[in-house]
């Protein structure tokens, strides 16, 4: 079976910042097409559970006190790199939003609840190397390209 990547969170793995989840509804029919390999890229970078809020301000990973974890957020990308090229996955589901995992959309760095266009740094570097990345708000869409494909 096809093996993808896939935020750890969107699994249920409490790894998020605040020791939650964000479990998705789709997983069970996302395992009837895909074997799935949880990654999160901010544990395995070496930062803890829970942990700082980070978001992305001019290029630089910043956590709410004012530090740079730049190079946290960097190791992580690039073991998620590692981990897709090791298993040979070309499509990639991560969390929106997130300055790791984000798609289409980041914070915008000042820690003002508010959403800009750009993505987190896995989410970056893994279509930087050819991989498709997808959010976990176009898991209904793969689904129906699936089904399409099987009629
Ligand atoms: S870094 Fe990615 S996988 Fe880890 S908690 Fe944040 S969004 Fe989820």
């Amino acid at each position: 079976m096809k093996k993808i990547l896939i935020s750890a969170c969107l699994v249920g793995d409490k790894v998020r910042y605040d020791g939650g989840h964000n479990l998705s509804p789709y997983i069970n029919e996302l395992m009837n097409y895909f074997e799935l390999v949880p990654f999160c890229p901010e544990v395995e970078g070496g930062l803890k559970i829970p942990r700082l809020r980070s978001e992305i301000r001019y290029g630089r990973v910043i956590n709410e006190k004012g530090k740079e974890v730049t190079k946290y957020f960097k190791k992580g990308a690039e073991l998620a790199l590692n981990l897709c090229k090791y298993l040979h996955i070309d499509l990639a589901i991560l969390k929106e939003n997130s300055p790791s995992c984000g798609v289409h959309y980041i914070y915008n760095g000042f820690f003002e609840n508010h959403l800009i266009k750009g993505s987190g740094l896995t989410s970056t570097l893994l279509k930087q190397n050819g991989i498709r990345v997808l959010s976990q708000n176009e898991i209904p869409l793969l689904l129906e390209e699936l089904k399409k494909e099987n009629i």
